[in-house]
């Protein structure tokens, strides 16, 4: 009927879909592991969603457990949060200047990191990815020390900085990527890599370089080579060494973030060594900075980076660190974050925590019943399963599973109608939305799933 445009007819399945993306765009993704790389098949194209569902454009409804690589934790398209974006949208898009809510969002932030009324956050700088929250944590880092090297674990993905990218988790660990091409080797050798949970390895690392490490960054728990909590003192540990030899400690909680907890991993942390010793209910480790991303946006592009105002305030204009950004503290995306924020209460946790012990359990026992042997790895509400018979430690341990069970049972699972993580290597994500029916739908799935990764 469109006679006068050049543009093709709107596509009607997934593959049609994905076949004409990879004809304009490469890979036909715009981030890698949303081509299904790891796990084969037709990635899915969505064209909506809500609740707990994701609908394709072939009109298929599936349960998603991916909920936007973390960010939905109440679900997709919560009316009050479309509500308060659509409103601000109204607005306007962007004014390139200040907006009464960016403060409002910081200190609302500063409000919830927080132990005993006392939070760590006295200064935040808002964003607009996690890439540049850590980006710039790191350069805060060499501002206020002077120094050059910075140290992460392997495994741990921080978003795709030069810097950052050695030996990382996420989209690099399904490609098997060591790292990227197109970064210099100076700039990757300034980059120090060690094990995680490895505390000899930390104080090797400062014993031979201490005096040029700039920082230490590290996922307050790693959620990006599948899920691998920090064994017990671990980033108590590391904030210690850091701060021992002059370097900072940087906690990345861009996925952890008012997903695990509302005062995040580090709040969650706090909160059990206070029941555990209540004489002594402060938080054992602080970091110097943190960077959030994800669920502070409540879906649209936003993070930040917050810290002490010592450190905080060497960014520009007050300071010799530069950074800026177009669309920081953007109107829309603070106005997703704000309504997030403000709706995810006591109830909504305890929701999340709740529906992530029933699937892990239950997966688990569907696994088991089929006799695949694997590992439920647990960091609050986060979780995920490794094919493999002893608890991980570290990257290698997670590398050495039997990763090519998760395919067919991921596939198993859409089949079934629920989305999974494409790959091994990823969280699940569950949200508030998910509520007992779905779960059930869910639960009933699994057998078959379990089945196909016993195969
Ligand atoms: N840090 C962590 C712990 C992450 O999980 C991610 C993304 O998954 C990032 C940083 C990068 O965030 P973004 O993808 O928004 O750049």
């Amino acid at each position: 009927s469109d006679t006068t445009s050049n543009t093709p007819p709107a596509p009607a399945t997934n593959q049609q879909s994905f076949d004409r993306a990879r004809g304009v765009l490469p890979g036909g993704v715009n981030s890698p592991v949303r081509a299904f790389g790891s796990v084969g098949g037709t990635p899915r194209f969505y064209v909506k969603a809500s609740g707990s569902y994701v609908t394709d454009v072939e009109g298929r409804s599936y349960i998603d457990l991916v909920n936007s690589w973390g960010p939905a934790i109440l679900g997709h398209a919560h009316p009050e949060v479309i509500d308060a974006v659509q409103q601000a949208a109204s607005r306007g898009l962007g004014f390139g200047a200040s907006t009464p809510a960016e403060t409002e969002l910081a200190e609302l932030v500063r409000a919830r990191i927080s132990v005993g009324g006392v939070s760590p956050i006295e200064r935040l700088r808002l964003v607009s990815t996690g890439t540049e929250a850590t980006m710039t944590a790191i350069r805060l880092a060499r501002g206020a020390t002077g120094r050059r090297l910075l140290v992460k674990f392997a495994g741990h993905y921080h978003g795709h900085s030069d810097g950052l990218l050695a030996e990382a988790g996420s989209g690099l660990a399904t490609l098997s990527m060591p790292g990227s091409a197109g970064v210099t080797a100076e700039t990757a050798a300034q980059t120090l890599v060690i094990e995680y949970n490895n505390v000899a390895a930390l104080e090797q690392v400062f014993a031979e370089h201490g005096h040029d490490i700039a920082g230490v960054i590290f996922e307050a728990a790693a959620a990006n080579m599948g899920v691998l909590a920090p064994q017990p003192g671990f980033n108590e540990t590391i904030v210690r060494i850091a701060h021992e030899h002059g370097a900072l400690a940087i906690s990345d909680e861009v996925l952890t973030g008012f997903r695990v907890d509302s005062a995040g991993y580090w709040g969650l942390d706090a909160r059990a060594a206070a029941v555990a010793n209540p004489d002594a209910p402060e938080a054992r480790w602080v970091p110097d900075l943190f960077t959030f991303g994800k669920v502070i946006g409540g879906g649209m592009p936003l993070a930040a980076l917050g810290g002490s105002a010592r450190i905080m305030e060497l960014l520009a204009p007050l300071g010799p660190v530069y950074q800026a950004g177009t669309l920081s503290g953007n109107p829309v995306a603070v106005a997703a974050g704000l309504a997030t924020l403000r709706l995810a209460d006591d109830a909504v946790y305890s929701r999340l925590n709740q529906v992530a012990e029933t699937l892990s359990t239950e997966t688990s026992a569907a696994l088991s019943a089929e006799g695949v042997e694997h590992v439920v790895q647990h960091a609050g509400n986060l979780f995920s399963f490794v094919f493999s018979g002893t608890e991980p430690l570290n990257f290698a341990d997670v590398k050495a599973q039997q990763g090519y069970r998760y395919a067919p049972f991921f596939h198993s699972m859409l089949e079934s109608g629920v989305s999974l993580p494409p790959s091994v290597f990823e969280a699940w994500f569950v949200s508030a939305a998910h509520d007992d029916g779905v779960v059930s739908k869910i639960v009933e799935a699994l057998p078959a799933a379990a089945k196909a990764a016993a195969a």
